[in-house]
């Protein structure tokens, strides 16, 4: 059965979107929000990740993945922060998105500092799961990856996956990932945020095939803080102040994709209960028409009555015109109405149902 036009479910949709924004202004209901992140730490224990001329990658991720932490804990105490690593410990790439989907983290943000072989590139860039564009890109990839070697038996954990040849990385391509725009806008603020705040050379937002974020069911990124292989980086990064200031960067971006988030959880919710609501509410129309063929627009009926609304009971099409919760003012209307069509009555609808007249007005006075 359809009542509602297009048109009219496209006014329904904006009335529903105002009605949004004064709900949200006017009360602060619990709704879907932000609540856990998981921060990780990149290598640990036997694995050093890249290593720098005073420091090493495990050291200084550890360090901004802890300080990033606490600065959640203050700044956002509604959060829930869970680390896959707070010591110099291994974990298996594997288990590190197990972590996150084991919480059922709304965030996944892996830690990691760059090397690479010449000493002249530097700069801070964010990773998401994807097929690398470039080379460069793959490598990055091959060298994060290339940890799964120091477990055990990674060739059954990762069927396969050989992290050193170009052809495994083909895999990525096939993958479908559904929270990529998330963890694109969540890469985006967090290089804004180096660049614009911290004053880093900003590599910009890439994708590759990390494994690290292949198994984790939410938007997800890996940071490189920075190569250690540059002198003066590695100095700001392995640095406390650095560190710190890469960490509050990480920070303010994650505390503006929460903003995003909650807004965006907190629409969604309360369309629902709002489309939840209008279809248990009761409305009374007058019926002005029925017929075994579909009237077409222009004939006598759209031309004597502006809002002409159809539905279809059985086999039978019929027309209706005004449209009201309360039964005395759609009486008043009938009167209107009977003026142009004698024999037009009043039919009344629980949600899109075509319900009893008596059932309507018996529904309506228990609510009262
Ligand atoms: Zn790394």
């Amino acid at each position: 059965m359809t009542i509602y036009s297009f048109k009219t479910r496209l006014v329904f949709l904006l009335a529903l979107c105002v009605l949004f924004i004064f709900n949200t202004l006017s009360e602060g209901q619990e709704s879907i929000s932000f609540k856990t992140v998981v921060i990780d730490a990149g290598h640990g224990g036997r694995d050093p990740g890249a290593i720098g001329k005073m420091s090493k990658e495990k050291d200084i991720v550890l360090n901004v993945a802890l300080k990033l932490g606490e600065y959640i804990n203050k700044y956002l105490p509604e959060v829930k922060v869970v680390y896959t690593r707070k010591k110099d410990v291994f974990i298996p790439l594997n288990r590190r998105a197990e972590i996150a989907n084991e919480n059922k983290a709304d965030l996944f943000i892996s830690i990691h500092a760059n090397a690479i072989s010449t000493s002249k590139i530097y700069g801070s860039e964010t990773f998401v799961l994807g097929l690398h564009r470039t080379k460069e890109n793959l490598e990055v990839a091959k060298l994060e990856n290339s940890v799964i070697v120091l477990e055990e038996d990674y060739t059954t954990t990762y069927q396969n996956f050989d992290p050193n040849s170009s052809e495994s990385y083909i895999i990525f391509e096939l993958m479908q990932n559904i929270h990529i725009d998330q963890s694109i806008y969540m890469a985006s603020l967090i290089q804004s945020q180096f660049k614009d705040r911290v004053g880093r050379r900003d590599r910009g937002v890439k994708q590759a095939g990390f494994l690290v974020l292949r198994e984790a069911a939410m938007p997800s990124v890996l940071v490189e803080l920075g190569f250690l292989t540059n002198q003066s980086e590695e100095k700001f990064i392995a640095s406390e102040k650095g560190q710190a200031y890469m960490a509050s960067a990480i920070f303010r971006a994650v505390r503006d994709y929460k903003v995003e988030f909650d807004s965006k959880s907190k629409m969604e919710d309360i369309t629902q209960k709002q489309l939840e609501k209008e279809q248990e509410k009761i409305n009374y129309r007058i019926q002005i028409a029925s017929s075994k063929k579909k009237i077409r627009e222009g004939s006598s009926i759209y031309k004597k009555f502006d809002d002409v609304w159809m539905f279809k009971e059985g086999e039978r099409f019929k027309y209706t015109t005004a449209c009201n919760a309360d039964f005395d003012s759609i009486l008043v209307a009938l009167k209107e109405v009977k003026n142009k069509v004698n024999d037009a009555f009043v039919v009344a609808f629980k949600g899109e149902e075509k319900i009893s007249v008596n059932e309507a007005r018996k529904i309506q006075r228990s609510k009262n």
